[in-house]
């Protein structure tokens, strides 16, 4: 299991408005500087860049709340930092995959130990070449995009955004946004239920380092799939 791993707690988007709630009170009674979320959003982030282990963020937690005034307002255990986080659809979840990429360990293949169409084992294969069971030899990381989506509409400011593109004015022959182009009409004409209203979201996909067949002299085996909200202004 990984140090920062926050895929074990559901996602309830109900939870969210809550959450903001607790989350503006001060870290401690009369702070203006710190809420008790803005503290942290910026402790997660360091123990996420630094790969600090879940004992030690713990630890610093204790050790925080021994530093900081009495009444303050920051989780005591990680568990409670995790679920914070997670309620703001910040949660992923890690999916087993084939080590040459032929399938994912999901549905059929849930409790499968070796793919189906390589033959090749779920588990690592140790340096004496005796396999590791429990220890994955590849995950792919999947940032579920639903969550992420009802996040947007859940900000006033950025709900404002996502309809933009259908109350400005187009600049004729110009394009300045993808809704100015042929494709962004296409999607209207083709599908007009989906058209008419502004909230949907057009997406675009987009990857990094993607290597077919390893054709490239790439050492990297880590390829980003990255989904693209258009509805938002430049
Ligand atoms: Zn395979």
């Amino acid at each position: 299991m990984d140090d920062n791993d926050l895929g074990d707690i559901g996602f309830d988007p109900y939870e969210f408005a809550n959450v903001i709630g607790d989350g503006d009170q001060p870290l401690y009674p009369g702070s203006s500087k710190y809420t008790m979320l803005s503290s942290l959003v910026k402790l997660y982030n360091l123990k996420a860049k630094h790969g600090m282990s879940d004992v030690c963020f713990t630890k610093l937690l204790i050790l925080q709340e021994d530093l900081l005034p009495k009444g303050n307002t920051l989780p005591f255990f990680i568990y409670e930092a995790k679920k914070t986080l997670s309620a703001l659809g910040m949660s992923y979840e890690k999916i087993h995959a084939c080590p040459n990429d032929c399938i994912l360990y999901r549905k059929n293949y849930e409790d499968s130990t070796n793919c189906p169409t390589c033959g090749v084992s779920r588990w690592k294969e140790g340096k004496d070449s005796i396999l590791k069971e429990g220890v994955l030899a590849k995950v792919v990381w999947y940032f579920p995009p639903i969550p992420r989506c009802k996040r947007m509409f859940q900000s006033h400011k950025t709900a404002k955004s996502l309809t933009w593109h259908a109350a400005r004015k187009s600049v004729d022959g110009q394009m300045s946004h993808p809704a100015d182009s042929l494709s962004w009409k296409l999607v209207d004409d083709k599908w007009p239920e989906f058209g008419k209203e502004s909230r949907n979201l057009r997406l675009a996909l987009s990857s990094d380092g993607f290597n077919p067949h390893s054709s490239l002299s790439s050492r990297y085996s880590c390829w980003p799939v990255i989904l693209v909200t258009y509805n938002l202004p430049p």
